[in-house]
């Protein structure tokens, strides 16, 4: 099967392209606009490697529909990972957000229905359910985002399913916790920490640092999104998710405490806008369909350091340093 894979030029969708090129044998078609966040050194490794046979490249704009249709027309199914992904850059401007997320996913389901693909995952967010006191959001609970990036993504979720519900697109969508491992940008919290004090540099934490996350090694959502590809039911819905919640802070101390650095590298600095308190997703449904996590946070974080401080090649020249 050939698979098209939309931003795989990024932190999960390359991800996603190695898990696949490693455990089926399945082509991939990597779609990618390569933007700041998409990089073909992201690629690279993959292109030159033992699979190289079963990648191809294709730069173009998901928001283009002549380049996307060309793209996706030998393609049998879509994993749709294109996005503005980054919280703070929607506060400065939404537009892009609102351009990529919305306007883009509407091209790709448009162009998917057109081409007859046999299925299409839409990758979301759990930033969607909004921010939770307690408990934990479920697939039918009532999307309450509140920053333009997690809006532009609750509406790209709705504008994928509603291609289900009218025209019969084979539309599954996963919606995913916080992600961390290789290849991610490094002006996301765990890269930006690390190669922060790999320079020397301290590393700024927001507001009282109490705001909650639950993160998952990349790893184990291209598993879980994996799961939903090939064994998800259409038109539905599959949180992903680690169960195991931690602070701001305690996430600075656990980096800080493998690289041997003390509390004295953190520099507190003003809470985002709007900053969301606590997410927190149920994903019974998922597992139910056989998905279970294999990596647990201590030794995931110890890989994720370790890579990011041999491949100083890559981020260094994103990060000016
Ligand atoms: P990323 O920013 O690292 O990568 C996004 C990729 O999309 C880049 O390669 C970029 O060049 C490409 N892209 C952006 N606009 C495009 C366009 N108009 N046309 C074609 N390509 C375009 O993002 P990521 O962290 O890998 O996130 C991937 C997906 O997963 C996103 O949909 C995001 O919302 C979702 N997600 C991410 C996380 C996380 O923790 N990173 C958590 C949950 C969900």
């Amino acid at each position: 099967m050939k698979i098209l894979v939309t931003g795989g030029a990024g932190f999960i969708g390359s991800n996603f392209c190695r898990y696949t090129l490693a455990n089926s044998d399945d082509s991939v078609v990597i779609y990618d606009a390569l933007t700041y966040a998409g990089n073909l050194s992201t690629i690279k490794d993959m292109q030159d490697g033992p699979h190289g046979s079963r990648v191809s490249f294709v730069h173009g704009d998901i928001c283009d529909p002549v380049v996307l249709r060309d793209a996706m027309n030998d393609c049998q199914s879509v994993v749709h990972f294109a996005a503005e992904s980054h919280v703070d850059r929607s506060i400065d401007g939404p537009g892009a957000f609102v351009r990529t997320n919305c306007i883009g996913t509407n091209v790709v389901m448009d162009v998917a229905r057109q081409s007859q693909v046999e299925r299409v995952v839409h990758i979301s967010t759990d930033e969607v359910y909004g921010s939770i006191e307690e408990g934990h959001s479920v697939e039918t609970d009532v999307l309450d985002p509140r920053s333009p990036y997690s809006a532009s993504k609750a509406g790209s979720d709705l504008i994928a399913l509603s291609y289900y519900s009218t025209y019969g697109l084979p539309v599954i969508v996963t919606r995913s916790s916080n992600n961390f491992g290789p290849y991610q940008y490094p002006e996301k919290v765990i890269p930006r920490f690390v190669t922060n004090l790999l320079g020397g540099q301290k590393v700024p934490l927001y507001g009282d640092g109490l705001n909650m996350r639950d993160w998952i090694y990349v790893d184990d959502n291209c598993a879980a999104v994996d799961t939903a590809f090939r064994k998800g039911s259409f038109g539905e819905i599959y949180n992903v998710g680690a169960s195991r919640e931690i602070t701001n802070l305690e996430l600075t101390h656990a980096v800080l405490e493998a690289l041997g650095l003390g509390h004295d590298m953190i520099e507190p600095v003003a809470d985002r806008l709007g900053h969301d308190r606590r997410y927190a997703v149920d994903c019974s449904k998922l597992r139910a369909l056989g998905w279970q996590m294999e990596r647990d946070f201590a030794s995931a974080l110890a890989d994720t350091i370790d890579w990011y401080k041999n491949n100083q090649w890559w981020w260094s020249p994103l990060t000016g340093r």
